[in-house]
């Protein structure tokens, strides 16, 4: 090899020697940048995003309560959560617990919530049975009683609370765990009523609203909770008039309104 040569090869070797830098800064940018926008991410959550999870009742094969009409609470609830999220999303990041016609048990529903340390929860049901007569909207949040659903209309309870307790029948060994998730939501009880109260408020100022009743629950949905959190049940669905309203696309958009009102008032007391 000659000298002209070892030159060059000394020249290409600086060369390649300051791509592999340029390259390596390269990477180290785009590496530093990726890592900023995470912490822009955190930023922008800690200085005031909220996340709400908005929870559609039942689901799949539990359709939950059925108007003469041929609605289904699972259907019903899992329209007006779409509409609230729609209402909800310019001021807030909006997390479902399902998005779809499937079943999701209790529990994947308040890990879904706790998972995105959720600033709020909301559950969606209608009510039903035999009450077909009834014209009351209902909100509930948690609370612990030693006879489980002791006093509290069945209704209230729903299929897939009575689900759930048949598979803590099943399964002994998780009774620890759920004692403990017991004492989640009894620690936002306080905080739990004071939403229901704000929600309240904002329902009742609905023309078409009747009467909105607060009630405290053992409701299986609330108990792992680890937020504020409560359940809105949108009237009874066994009520024809009731009925033909929860299908009314404009009386739903009037209520998401009404309870984006209820949790921004909540969110700024
Ligand atoms: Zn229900």
């Amino acid at each position: 090899m000659q000298a002209f040569d070892m030159i060059k090869i000394e020249r290409n070797n600086k060369k390649s020697g300051v791509l592999t830098i340029f390259l390596l800064l390269i990477i180290a940018l785009l590496t530093g940048s990726i890592k900023l926008s995470h912490a822009e991410k955190k930023d922008s959550k800690s200085v005031g995003i909220r996340t709400i999870v908005i929870d559609p009742g039942h689901g799949g094969h539990d359709q939950g309560a059925g108007g003469s009409g041929g609605s289904l609470e699972k259907d019903i609830s899992l329209n007006f959560a779409r509409i609230l999220a729609k209402e909800l999303k310019p001021d807030y990041e909006v997390v479902f617990t399902r998005n779809g016609d499937y079943q999701v048990t209790l529990t994947r529903r308040a890990s879904v919530a706790n998972h995105h340390r959720a600033d709020m929860f909301i559950s969606i049901h209608t009510g039903g049975g035999s009450r077909y007569q009834m014209d009351f909207w209902s909100i509930f949040y948690y609370q612990k009683t030693d006879q489980r659903n002791g006093g509290m209309r069945p209704e209230a309870v729903g299929p897939d609370n009575i689900q759930d307790n048949n598979q803590v029948n099943i399964q002994d060994n998780v009774e620890d765990l759920r004692l403990n998730w017991d004492h989640v939501q009894v620690r936002y009880q306080k905080k739990s009523r004071a939403l229901a109260g704000c929600m309240k408020t904002q329902l009742a100022g609905n023309p078409e609203i009747r009467e909105v009743t607060v009630s405290a629950a053992a409701l299986r949905v609330l108990e792992g909770l680890d937020m504020p959190a409560i359940v809105i049940e949108t009237g009874y669905l066994t009520n024809p008039k009731t009925e033909k309203r929860l299908n009314d696309i404009s009386f739903l958009t009037d209520v998401a309104k009404s309870v984006k009102k209820g949790v921004d008032v909540y969110l700024t007391r």
